[in-house]
C-alpha cells in the first residue's frame, strides 16, 4: 500500500514536472500571426484643416530645432534632420524621444509620408508615435498602399485598426490629434486601468476610446508591465523619410 502511493507520487511528480517544463518553454510565433487584414478600414477623404496650438500647449517642436527631444540611441542630441520648419527621420540615427515626461495627455503632431514612393505595405512611409515610449500609434504611408488593418497608419499597433482610413496623399500634411490615459497600476504591479486612447486623424475620429491591451509588439501577444506614471514619448526612425511638423501636447 505504501509504495504503491508512493509510485503513484512519483507519477505525479514526474507529470508535473513536464507540464511546468511544457509551460516554460517560450512558444514562438511568427509576426505574421498577429497580423488581421479583414476587415480593411474604408477610404474618407478629409476636409482642408489647420491646427495651431492653443494658449496651454507645451511646444515640442515649433520647426526651429529638436532641443525639446534626446536620441534614444546615445542619450544625446536628436540627430533627425530640421530644415525649413519640418523635422525629417534621419535614418540609422534611432528614434528620437521627448526629454519631457508625460502621463495623461494630448499630443497633436503633422507628418507628411515621402513624396518619392518606395516600398509597400510596412516598408513605404513607416515611422511611429510610441507613447510613454511603448504604446504606438502607426504612422504609415495608407494612402493606397494595402497592409494589414490593424497596421496601417492611426492603427494602435498590433490591436485596432483605424475605423477608417482619412489618409492624405504623399507629401500633403497630416494631422493627429491624440487624447491618452496613462494606464495605472498597483503596488504589485498589476494593471487597475489599462491605457485609453481616441486618436482624430485629419478631423476624422479613428480610435474611439480603444482599451490598449499592453505595450505595442510586432511579435506575440502584447502583456503590460507596471512602469512610470510619466514617460516620455518617441517618434520612430524606421528608416523612411516620413515629415513631421507642428508638434505639442498639452497635459491633461
Ligand atoms: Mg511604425
Amino acid at each position: 500500500m505504501k509504495s504503491k502511493s508512493f509510485s503513484l507520487a512519483m507519477v505525479f511528480a514526474i507529470g508535473f514536472m513536464a507540464f511546468a517544463q511544457a509551460q516554460q518553454k517560450e512558444i514562438k510565433l511568427p509576426p505574421e500571426a498577429t497580423e488581421f487584414w479583414e476587415p480593411e478600414p474604408r477610404v474618407v477623404t478629409p476636409g482642408a484643416e489647420n491646427h495651431l496650438p492653443p494658449s496651454d500647449a507645451i511646444i515640442i517642436f515649433d520647426g526651429k530645432n529638436l532641443d525639446n527631444f534626446k536620441s534614444l540611441k546615445t542619450g544625446g542630441a536628436a540627430e533627425w534632420t530640421v530644415a525649413d520648419g519640418i523635422l525629417t527621420v534621419k535614418p540609422g540615427t534611432g528614434d528620437i524621444l521627448t526629454k519631457e515626461a508625460f502621463g495623461d495627455v494630448q499630443i497633436h503632431l503633422e507628418f507628411s509620408a515621402p513624396t518619392e514612393i518606395k516600398g509597400q505595405s510596412q516598408g513605404r512611409g513607416n515611422s511611429g508615435l510610441l507613447i510613454m515610449e511603448r504604446y504606438e500609434v502607426q504612422v504609415l504611408d495608407s494612402y493606397e498602399n494595402r497592409t494589414y488593418s490593424n497596421g496601417q497608419a492611426a492603427s494602435i499597433y498590433k490591436q485596432y485598426p483605424p475605423l477608417v482610413n482619412a489618409m492624405r496623399k504623399p507629401g500633403e500634411w497630416n494631422t493627429y490629434d491624440v487624447f491618452f490615459t496613462a494606464p495605472r497600476f498597483n503596488a504589485d504591479g498589476m494593471v487597475i486601468s489599462p491605457a485609453k486612447v481616441t486618436v482624430i486623424h485629419n478631423g476624422v475620429l479613428v480610435q474611439n476610446a480603444r482599451e490598449i491591451k499592453g505595450p505595442t509588439e510586432y511579435i506575440g501577444i502584447p502583456n503590460y508591465k507596471a512602469h512610470d506614471a510619466e514617460l516620455p514619448f518617441k517618434l520612430q526612425d524606421h528608416g523612411d523619410l516620413v515629415k513631421f511638423r507642428n508638434i505639442w501636447v498639452r497635459k491633461l
